[in-house]
């Protein structure tokens, strides 16, 4: 249930209504609009009789949310969410885009990854700390001290950055360094994460399960925005299907199918979605076409000799012409 508040309902009136739905057991997330505040009932069993509600003072009505994700859905909140990553806005007029490489491997590496993606336009840097890693001889990266040099970075470039966090600890840390956390395809449903991703004060990236449906995906976000974290970023990036020709099938469809039913930001990955540096260009074509709000690219200034993720990260100087081709595609499907 929405309880939409009227224009001119006072903080009074809308503390007694949380207060209200809080005595009856249930919890209340006020969503502050453009234009009135509404409140969200969480945890409710079974439905909620609207009665005592439409008698309080500054109510205006009562709507029954059909859905099981409530605070993610466009029924709670109509208009497009837009999400700051430091002064980056995700999820507005412009597209944003994130690159940088699949992990953090040393200063020197990083800082000229960084200074290329920068100088071809990228908004945000993207870099694992902390890496999932399908094989335990793989390396893991370079934990706290990854983190730490991606603060460095960017202290001498200005971008913001994003970081994975793989576990409660974890998430600590990369809260404490980071612009942005990724929760990353293989935790989209580790609940205990995303409820403590939902506690941070950082907005955070949620990438698609390997094999969620988009409502498991957008439950996943649910569970971060009920603990209060309304900063939610999606990003699809490839799922399992029986087509084995590539890392991953990436599912552009998905893009403006969630787009109708949530407000948030969606991105797409086209570098994990192909898993092959050729691909990332067509395949950035087609996310751009179906509606994606950004992109998260891996960029490696040596892919041939990258620790995690080679031959799907791009050489600086294919990133750099993507990045120029970008405008007239976005000017393309917009006109
Ligand atoms: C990554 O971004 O490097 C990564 C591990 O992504 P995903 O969780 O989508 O596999
Ligand atoms: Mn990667």
């Amino acid at each position: 249930m929405l309880i939409v508040m009227k224009r001119d309902s006072t903080p009074e009136e809308i503390q007694a209504v949380v207060d209200k739905i809080e005595s009856l057991g249930m919890k209340a997330q006020p969503i502050p609009g453009g234009m009135r505040t509404s409140i969200c009932v969480l945890f409710n069993k079974g439905a909620v009789d609207p009665s005592p509600f439409l008698s309080m003072p500054g109510v205006r009505d009562a709507i029954v949310v059909s859905k099981p994700y409530k605070l993610v859905s466009r029924e709670t909140s109509p208009q497009n969410t837009v999400i700051e990553v430091g002064k980056v806005r995700i999820g507005g007029e412009k597209l944003t885009v994130i690159a940088g490489p699949c992990a953090v491997e040393s200063h020197e590496r990083l800082l000229q990854t960084a200074k290329a993606v920068k100088s071809a336009g990228a908004d945000i840097l993207r870099g694992g700390a902390f890496k999932p890693r399908t094989s335990p001889y793989s390396f893991q990266g370079l934990g706290e001290e990854g983190l730490k040099l991606l603060a460095r970075v960017r202290e001498e470039t200005g971008l913001p950055f994003v970081s994975e966090a793989v576990d409660h600890e974890v998430c600590d840390l990369v809260e404490e360094y980071a612009d942005m956390i990724q929760i990353g395809a293989r935790n989209m449903q580790n609940y205990s994460l995303l409820r403590r991703a939902g506690r941070a004060g950082k907005p955070i990236l949620l990438k698609r399960g390997m094999s969620a449906t988009y409502e498991e995906w957008l439950m996943a976000a649910e569970y971060i925005m009920a603990e209060g974290n309304r900063e939610v970023v999606l990003c699809e990036r490839g799922v399992r299907t029986f087509a084995d020709h590539l890392r991953n099938t990436l599912d552009l469809s998905v893009v403006p199918f969630v787009r109708r039913i949530t407000h948030l930001p969606v991105l797409v990955d086209p570098s994990h979605g192909g898993g092959n540096r050729d691909l990332v260009l067509p395949l950035t074509y087609g996310a751009v076409g179906v509606g994606a709000q950004g992109l998260i690219i891996e960029v490696h200034h040596d892919p041939e000799r990258a620790l995690s993720d080679g031959p799907q990260s791009l050489f600086p100087e294919q990133f750099a012409d993507l990045m120029k081709r970008l405008p007239k595609l976005v000017e393309a499907i917009r006109t």
